[in-house]
């Protein structure tokens, strides 16, 4: 943090006001505001933040938050109330960004008031957190995630509190991995294999990092992108030493319980008891049709398919169980392989 202590701070553009009372240095930013506004939400942090700042009254007190955080705080606090009133009117464009910003720093300053303002703006249009979710830069994805894991951590829903606000809560960081997986895989160019992985790895996602992946092991299959022996194969997912080290030995694992689930599926469904010679025939028929053409490429959709297809056949389900790896366990070829391997000399092979 060390922007609180810029040498040289700069005024904020908007929230500078020459007749405020108290200042604050916030990533490298003076804010000069109103302990009025400040203190209007009954039970404001800041009362107790004047009381406890050490220094003279005119020091700019530093929080550690960034600027844009405290922006978005500021615009809450002092928006007029024909700009709330046209904002609920016309929600349009939902700034979502900024309205998590404020949900964020409302409950860490202890402003229930401007927290319910920005829970409120966050739901005026359906829809909105997946779409911004979908589009913003891969910055925005991992302070999405960040907050989504703070959040997670606030326990189960007690009754008292909003349950669409408890939900929003509970379902984003699911929403966040969601969506930077499906971006990966339309090769969207704002966001990164490496990032995601990081960030996976960062708060031990396991479930984000297995998808990745996956996703990233589907590339081979997909696309073309090695044109020479010597070309180096990290320089398309430019992952760390060690994500791409976990990449090649999860490929080549999966791709080996692959190649035996696909001798397997050749062979005959065997007849449970329970199941009768006159009905049998039709669990053959039935398995005989299920669809392995993308094996290789995407087990997960596959495994999915053929166990929905095989649905009420007790013979199917239960030679699926014997004969394919669980969807959960895939991930797993990723995340614990690398455990065996250390890349012992100093230019791993990329
Ligand atoms: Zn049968």
């Amino acid at each position: 943090m060390d922007a609180v202590y810029a040498p040289d701070p700069t005024r904020d553009e908007t929230y500078f006001f020459d007749d405020g009372d108290c200042t604050f240095l916030v990533g490298g930013v003076l804010f000069k505001l109103h302990k009025t506004i400040l203190f209007r939400d009954p039970s404001s942090m800041f009362r107790n933040l004047f009381q406890d700042a050490k220094g003279k009254p005119s020091d700019a007190i530093p929080l550690f938050d960034t600027a844009d955080d405290m922006r978005a705080l500021c615009w809450s606090l002092y928006a007029f109330p024909s700009e709330i009133y046209q904002l609920a009117l016309s929600p349009g464009d939902v700034d979502v960004r900024k309205h998590l910003r404020i949900v964020d720093m409302a409950q860490k300053y202890l402003l229930p008031q401007y927290e319910s303002l920005g829970w409120k703006c966050l739901q005026a249009v359906p829809g909105a957190i997946p779409a911004y979710l979908d589009r913003c830069s891969e910055d925005d994805l991992v302070y999405s995630h960040e907050l989504a894991i703070r959040w997670q951590s606030s326990g189960a829903w007690d009754g008292a509190a909003d349950l669409v606000i408890f939900s929003i809560k509970n379902n984003l960081l699911e929403q966040v991995e969601d969506k930077w997986v499906q971006r990966l895989a339309r090769g969207d160019e704002q966001v990164t294999f490496n990032r995601a992985l990081t960030t996976g790895e960062t708060y031990d996602r396991r479930r984000l990092q297995g998808q990745v992946y996956l996703e990233a092991r589907k590339l081979l299959f997909l696309q073309r992108f090695v044109f020479s022996p010597s070309q180096p194969l990290n320089l398309r997912f430019n992952l760390s030493p060690n994500q791409f080290l976990r990449l090649l030995v999860g490929h080549s694992m999966l791709t080996n319980v692959l190649a035996a689930v696909r001798s397997a599926i050749r062979l005959k469904v065997p007849r449970r008891t329970g199941c009768d010679l006159v009905r049998h025939p039709q669990c053959e028929k039935v398995f005989n049709q299920l669809s392995w053409g993308e094996l290789e490429r995407d087990p997960e959709m596959v495994f999915a398919r053929a166990r929905s297809a095989g649905t009420g056949y007790s013979c199917i389900t239960q030679h699926l169980d014997n004969i394919l790896p669980k969807e959960a366990e895939l991930a797993e070829y990723f995340l614990s392989s690398a455990t065996g391997y250390t890349i012992s000399h100093e230019n791993p092979p990329m």
